[in-house]
């Protein structure tokens, strides 16, 4: 009972020190799972600093580790991220979000699971599935394509899914290389020797 007790304690106080009152970054999925073939696969994950709402990276490498406070000068929060996220295709379930958009299991809606079409005497290769009869997204395993079915994003792949979006952010100038060159370049303007001395002319 006592061990018990203390058991709890013991927990109460490592969350509240993980927790450490940081304020837990923003996270954005954005965008749809799609669900047939024809469907531009268009998402993407966002984060962002939870105070300033400014783009953050999780995680950020630094030369002295990785750090998680803002980069905003006047925001500066120290922020903290979970470990995982629910997977905001499948809410969490794990199941292919087509599947359950178009209540398939597993096999292609349009066709049936029939891999072709059938009229007016013909039978088509069905467009959905390109005759695989299965569905396209899972290839007929069910799975969430978003997550691979454990219905998490694990903060690292949120991660690098979240980088390609900073870098189109800071498209205009290059992320790496902060551009240092031309210290050569005067040599042509050198030295006009002020015409005071005027005697010394070259010979
Ligand atoms: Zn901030
Ligand atoms: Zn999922
Ligand atoms: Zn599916
Ligand atoms: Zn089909």
């Amino acid at each position: 009972m006592k061990l018990k007790h203390a058991a709890v304690l013991l927990a109460t106080a490592f969350l509240a020190a993980c927790g450490g009152g940081m304020p837990e970054g923003e996270v954005r999925f954005i965008g749809f799972a799609p669900v047939t073939s024809k469907d531009k696969d268009v998402r993407g994950v966002q984060t962002f600093c939870p105070n300033c709402k400014e783009a953050m990276t999780i995680d950020q490498e630094g030369d002295k580790g990785v750090k998680n406070r803002c980069e905003n000068k006047k925001c500066k929060t120290k922020v903290a991220w979970a470990n995982d996220y629910k997977c905001p295709s499948c809410q969490g379930s794990g199941r292919c979000a087509a599947c359950t958009a178009m209540e398939q299991n597993g096999d292609c809606y349009n066709c049936r699971g029939q891999g072709v079409l059938i009229y007016a005497g013909q039978s088509p290769n069905c467009p959905n599935c390109k005759g695989s009869k299965q569905c396209p997204i899972c290839k007929g395993k069910k799975n969430c394509d978003y997550c691979e079915g454990s219905g998490k994003i694990p903060k690292e792949t949120v991660k690098a899914k979240a980088a390609k979006f900073m870098n189109r952010e800071a498209e205009l100038p290059p992320p790496d290389e902060p551009k240092k060159e031309e210290p050569k370049k005067e040599e042509p303007k050198k030295e006009e020797p002020k015409k005071e001395g005027g005697s010394e002319e070259k010979k």
